[in-house]
């Protein structure tokens, strides 16, 4: 089975690269990056749950000046043409916040251990590394007067908090984020009809579980306009019961696995 419906769209500005000016850990499982340079105030800032393919160095010798503008499959191709021992590691990212002014984009890691690349690099607080970013657009796509049903995990809170912060305020619905701990929940900015149930894994349960389990509490009509991303049974698993169990148009159901537990 899929575990994305999302489209994409490059920016024209197509590979833009950054400096981390800022990092620091802002939760027990949260670090925040702030990246900057003279390339991001041209950042094509389209809010919501905007992402982008993060670069992220693995030595000092990391490259970034022979990457593709787009991250098509032409993109991939190149890249893997790219000499293996200088090219960087590539992840997915959303924009947490983005400050044209300063020409500055903050990025919010979630600290999962050792294991993989961009989580550890983002816990050693980098400051001073060069990273590339190829913006992809939003996944979220806006349905007018739709009430909405938000749901992540972790790794996408930076998604649902900005699509919070970018609906129209008499946008009406539910949002559920489960987080790790208590301390990682963050202020949000939300329309005042979009009630948004925070919660907090029980050690020992499946990511997503509790998530998935408070939605099929939830009451659906046919014209939600859905939004289901994290670790990837959540994603499916909530796509799955909308359509399957509460009748609701495929269509109105964006969905992404953004991890896959191991
Ligand atoms: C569109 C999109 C937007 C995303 N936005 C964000 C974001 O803003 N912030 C964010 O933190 N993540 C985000 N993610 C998820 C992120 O891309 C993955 O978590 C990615 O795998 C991290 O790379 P890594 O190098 O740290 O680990 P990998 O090398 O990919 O994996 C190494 C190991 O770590 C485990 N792992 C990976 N991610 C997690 C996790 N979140 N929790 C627990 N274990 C994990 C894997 O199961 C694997 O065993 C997004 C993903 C997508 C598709």
């Amino acid at each position: 089975m899929a575990t994305s419906n999302l489209t994409v769209s490059h920016a024209e500005t197509g590979l833009v690269t950054a400096e981390v000016v800022r990092a620091a850990r802002i939760s027990p499982h949260f670090v925040r990056i702030t990246l900057s340079g003279p390339e991001l105030a041209d950042w094509r800032h389209v809010g919501f749950d905007q992402w982008f393919r993060l670069a992220v160095p693995t030595h000092d010798d990391t490259r970034f000046d022979n990457l593709p503008d787009e991250y098509d499959l032409r993109g991939y191709l190149k890249y893997l043409r790219t000499p293996k021992a200088t090219r960087p590691v590539i992840r997915n990212y959303t924009v947490r916040e983005y400050r044209a002014a300063d020409g500055e984009l903050d990025v919010d890691f979630v600290v999962h251990g050792d294991e993989g690349v961009a989580g550890p690099w983002a816990q050693r607080l980098p400051v001073g590394a060069s990273v590339a970013l190829i913006d992809q657009g939003c996944g979220y796509r806006h349905v007018d007067g739709a009430p909405v049903l938000l749901v992540g995990d972790e790794s996408a809170l930076p998604a649902v908090v900005g699509i919070l912060r970018d609906l129209p305020r008499d946008t009406r619905g539910d949002a559920v984020i489960e987080v790790l701990h208590a301390d990682d929940v963050q202020p949000v900015d939300a329309p005042a009809g979009v009630t948004v149930h925070w919660l907090v894994r029980e050690p020992g349960r499946a990511p997503g579980d509790a998530a998935l389990a408070l939605v099929r509490t939830l009451p659906v009509v046919d014209s939600v306009n859905a939004f289901a991303a994290g670790e990837s049974k959540l994603a499916t698993g909530v796509r799955r019961h909308l359509v399957a169990e509460r009748g609701v148009p495929k269509a109105n159901v964006t969905f992404c696995g953004y991890w896959r537990a191991s």
